[in-house]
């Protein structure tokens, strides 16, 4: 296979991207990781075996791609921008177990493109350098379909990830926080200083795993679960029975008992509540509703 440059290096990095005529568009998040250990250590942690297949999304300039490429797993990187995309395809055209997309992860129907590329029982991983600019919205994304994933390895803002792992009661603890917690296990394995890329970024991040939990409920159950969850941090502050009050007025005189049988005292607030806890209060909301 070809042997490809040294990625990481922001020498061969600006000539590779001059030779293209492309430099860094802060509006996609372009902020490049030039420190070989750090991409080492995202894939390392990814666990990969023979015959995996990985979504890498925002692939960039490769640098992980690269990694990826050659640890011999069956890979497929999404990129948004043309310009790296028509770079990665000449770069990696010898390396049969790369596949490059030119698409917007956001708009991808992921169940689907999964289904395109697995054999059904091959495990599926995901790897990113996500872009800061799309951190919530791709979170978001992969939740809707039901985190089709065996793990991820996901490099994110510091503060997005703390965001994702907070606990009941913190500071930062928010509806993304409850539907990701729903889905998954999220664990921080370490933080990134803002030295490792080029352009070099305001904030630090931090590489977060993500493991799939088993799912408590039922789809519409679940669907449920998500506009009672968002509904109810619009207004954080109020108790959950206000908020219920406003978002099932239908279920007025039957609320107090429904948060009995969740266990969930009348002067809670969404704050309080793990995702345990917010998905029996949607089974049991949804049981009154039907
Ligand atoms: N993986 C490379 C690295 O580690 O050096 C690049 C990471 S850079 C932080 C994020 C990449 O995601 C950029 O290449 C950017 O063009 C791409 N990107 C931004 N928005 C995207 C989207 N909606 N869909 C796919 N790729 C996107």
């Amino acid at each position: 296979m070809a042997d490809l440059p040294n990625l990481t290096s922001p020498r061969e990095l600006m000539k590779l991207l001059g030779q293209y005529g492309l430099q860094p568009h802060k509006r996609l998040g372009q902020n490049f990781l030039i420190d070989a250990n750090i991409a080492r250590k995202i894939v390392n942690s990814l666990e990969l075996e023979t015959g995996d297949l990985v979504f890498e999304v925002g692939p960039g300039a490769g640098a992980l791609t690269a990694e990826l490429a050659k640890s011999g797993a069956q890979l497929v990187a999404i990129e948004i921008d043309r310009g790296l995309y028509k770079l990665l395809c000449e770069l990696f055209e010898k390396w049969p177990n790369v596949k490059l997309l030119n698409e917007d992860v956001i708009k991808l129907n992921w169940n689907h493109i999964i289904e395109q590329y697995t054999d059904g029982h091959q495990p599926v991983k995901l790897v990113s350098n996500l872009p800061y600019v799309i951190s919530g919205p791709f979170i978001y994304a992969i939740l809707k379909c039901y985190f089709p994933f065996q793990k991820a390895i996901i490099m994110l803002q510091q503060e997005v990830a703390r965001r994702l792992i907070a606990a009941p009661g913190d500071s930062d603890y928010s509806a993304l926080s409850v539907l990701c917690q729903y889905y998954n296990d999220g664990e921080i394995l370490f933080n990134v200083s803002n030295n490792v890329f080029w352009p070099r970024p305001q904030v630090s991040s931090a590489v977060l795993k993500l493991e799939p939990r088993s799912r408590l409920l039922g789809l519409e159950e679940e669907l449920l679960l998500w506009n009672l969850v968002q509904e109810s941090f619009q207004q954080r502050r109020k108790t959950l029975l206000n908020n219920l009050n406003r978002i099932y007025p239908e279920l007025k005189e039957k609320l107090p008992g429904i948060l009995k049988e969740a266990s969930v005292k009348e002067q809670a607030r969404p704050e309080d509540l793990s995702s345990g806890q917010f998905a029996m209060l949607a089974r049991i909301t949804y049981n009154y509703l039907k």
